[in-house]
């Protein structure tokens, strides 16, 4: 099976990463019966990590507008315990938000043990559209953000935040959804025809869009200095939506598989509890 994870080695061009689904892709209704299959798998994982009540997992969600980072995130977690997860959006910081270090606000969001935690958007915008709007980072009240130095601090300073949480238990996974060009304007423009998905147009991703290149840019150095082991990045496909959600769901799957979260033993007391219990049910 076809992984898409982005190597550790931060030698790579973003070009080698293909916005198609690849070569022997099953047909639309075969990934739809491996979608449902994996989402079924993904619920009974889930369950375990709450009841095992070690770990915790993290999936970040970043791409372009219009690549499908809502959907996936619906598709994918439905039927999973709403108790047990958690949807976080970021959005521009709020003034308050912005007199705190960048990753303030996603630490205050963070997954506690047995949940899974899902971030729409995150602290990675700090090296995104930061980067590509330098009038968000003048508004950053920061001392000293002359020339690229800022730009490798970050990197640091994430990989240093992300392997504090892969050490504390919490498994860090992320998801650059990878749209082409081509697509993004199909998607927009069916934004405008089609009167149910009027509400999610706004002129401003059109200012994004005409800064593609450097917004290639920016995820390239993105994944190469935050791919690691400990919070590897998957460079998912994003043109066609049933392989995106498939693709997903393999890595949230085997991410969950790879914890191996297991329901708790029962010591010698909770075996007489349970005995006792029943002896009592029983003679009602
Ligand atoms: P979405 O496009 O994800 O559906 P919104 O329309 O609310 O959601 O867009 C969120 C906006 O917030 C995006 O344009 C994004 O670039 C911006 N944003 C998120 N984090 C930051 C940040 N740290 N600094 C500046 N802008 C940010």
């Amino acid at each position: 099976m076809m992984t898409h994870r982005v190597p550790f080695d931060g030698k790579f061009s973003i070009g080698e990463f293909s916005t198609d689904p690849p070569d022997g892709t099953p047909s639309r209704n075969a990934l739809g019966d491996e979608l449902a299959g994996l989402v079924d798998e993904l619920v009974a994982l889930q369950q375990r990590l709450f009841s095992d009540q070690r770990f915790a997992v993290l999936a970040v969600f970043q791409a372009m507008d219009a690549a499908g980072k809502d959907s996936t995130i619906r598709k994918v977690f439905s039927g999973v315990n709403p108790a047990g997860f958690r949807v976080h959006a970021f959005g521009p910081p709020s003034e308050l938000e912005l007199r705190h270090d960048f990753l303030q606000r996603v630490a205050a969001r963070l997954p506690e043990r047995g949940k899974i935690g899902i971030f729409n958007r995150s602290h990675y915008e700090e090296v995104l559209v930061v980067r590509v709007h330098p009038e968000f980072l003048a508004a950053q009240h920061l001392p000293g953000v002359e020339g690229q130095r800022i730009w490798t601090e970050r990197f640091e300073s994430i990989r240093g935040f992300e392997q504090h949480l892969a050490r504390n238990g919490i498994a860090v996974v992320k998801f650059w959804l990878n749209i082409s060009r081509k697509e993004q304007k199909k998607r927009l423009l069916s934004r405008i025809d089609e009167e149910d998905k009027n509400w999610k147009f706004r002129l401003a991703d059109l200012d994004d869009r005409a800064r593609w290149k450097e917004f290639q840019s920016a995820y390239e150095a993105m994944l190469r200095e935050t791919s690691r082991e400990w919070a590897p990045w998957h460079a998912i496909p994003a043109d066609d939506k049933a392989y995106m959600r498939v693709a997903v769901a393999r890595v949230m799957v085997a991410t969950l598989r790879n914890l191996d979260p297991r329901f708790p033993e029962l010591g010698p007391e909770q075996q007489r509890e349970l005995a006792e219990g029943r002896r009592r049910l029983e003679k009602e």
